[in-house]
């Protein structure tokens, strides 16, 4: 835990303190980010009951009336925007620290390159035997599984007193796994993906930025415009691609591609990046029960990766994944990602979910459908976890 850093480097966020007081921000911000087990004030006087036309159009799930993620939220603290920034997420964050003190809690794992924070923000009890990790945006380019992330953890703190998930109460869920969101691994790229070179601080950054457009043009590994290459970016600020950046039959991935580029080069060595060694250092410091990665696009799931040693399970998550959001489950190995790490050297079992069908970014005219298809997956997996 590393509330202090998170504590100073929150402070001095001049977006944030914006609408409060410098001294509030702080000390309520410090009072209230840590979990204090099972509240007893409900928090659903936010919420109505949706009736039955709000039931998602196309959902493969049977509807349960009472389920929590079908309610409406009166005042939501997460409203989805096309481009919903680092900036936005970090203010939304806050302000659900300050909603729902007692049922979140706030890690920052360490910073990006250019000096943004890596949140991992903890619904439910931390301290509980079951843990889950749900993470998204490693890839720059698929930032509209940011929004989406976030609107999954508020769904849960607005319901966790009251709520209920396949007729049991989502406190009682919520009190025996802590499910672990990371909704931004990437900052840097997802604000380079989002706001082109301006968006990144360092100059140092913004040349290797440079260099790698001038070498990926040379190479033909692009012929977008400067613009649009940058739109279409997926590695972090130094050009290293941080799902290859895991050591997962590393030295076999694209090992002639030895520069900085807006995608697939897997960087100097494993955990090069640190936004790879934040990851890693969460994964390998707890003991998770699953892994869900958030990716775009394709509206599929997979689930192996050679050497699994979860194999099994890994298809049986990808199954229940698949009656929810319709995807298609598809068995081709993934090579060199968080996942396929995660399942072949500490054997925890995961999917990857590729949300859209839309190249990247995916258009925000489809992020109702992905929200619909989406919503109930953190807790169909801590219920999952609970059962299995
Ligand atoms: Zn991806």
């Amino acid at each position: 835990m590393n509330i202090i850093n998170y504590f100073r480097r929150f402070c001095t966020k001049g977006a944030v303190i914006t609408y409060l007081s410098l001294s509030l921000t702080c000390s309520g911000l410090f009072a209230s980010a840590a979990y204090a087990g099972p509240a007893d004030d409900a928090s659903l006087g936010t919420q109505t009951h949706a009736g039955p036309g709000q039931e998602a159009a196309g959902s493969q799930q049977p509807a349960v009336v009472n389920s929590f993620y079908n309610q409406v939220l009166s005042d939501p603290i997460v409203k989805p925007v096309d481009k919903y920034s680092y900036g936005q997420m970090e203010q939304d964050i806050y302000l659900l620290t300050q909603r729902y003190p007692g049922k979140i809690t706030l890690n920052v794992l360490g910073q990006s390159l250019d000096g943004r924070n890596i949140y991992d923000v903890v619904i439910g009890n931390p301290q509980a035997s079951k843990k889950i990790l749900i993470q998204g945006a490693i890839h720059a380019r698929e930032y509209i599984v940011v929004p989406l992330m976030m609107q999954q953890m508020e769904y849960l703190l607005a319901g966790y007193d009251s709520g209920t998930y396949q007729n049991q109460p989502l406190s009682s869920i919520l009190n025996q796994v802590a499910i672990h969101f990371v909704p931004m691994a990437n900052p840097d790229g997802v604000t380079l993906s989002q706001m082109g070179e301006n968006g990144i601080n360092s100059e140092e950054l913004r040349q290797t930025i440079r260099t790698a457009y001038a070498l990926d043009t040379a190479e033909g590994r692009t012929s977008l415009d400067y613009d649009q290459y940058l739109t279409r970016w997926k590695s972090n600020a130094r050009g290293v691609d941080l799902n290859y950046n895991f050591d997962a039959k590393w030295a076999d991935i694209n090992p002639e591609l030895t520069h900085a580029s807006s995608n697939g080069y897997k960087g100097t060595s494993p955990l090069s990046e640190p936004e790879a060694q934040a990851l890693a250092g969460l994964i390998q410091s707890n003991s998770f029960s699953a892994i869900i990665s958030y990716h775009a696009m394709g509206r599929v799931l997979y689930w192996d990766t050679e050497g699994n040693q979860k194999a099994a399970e890994s298809y049986d998550m990808a199954l229940n994944a698949s009656a929810v959001t319709g995807y298609s489950v598809l068995s081709s190995k993934g090579v060199g990602g968080l996942k396929d790490w995660a399942q072949k050297t500490l054997a925890i079992p995961g999917i990857t979910i590729e949300v859209g069908r839309s190249v990247c970014p995916v258009a925000f005219s489809e992020y109702q459908a992905i929200w619909d298809q989406n919503k109930a997956i953190p807790a169909l997996f801590a219920n999952y976890v609970l059962t299995h």
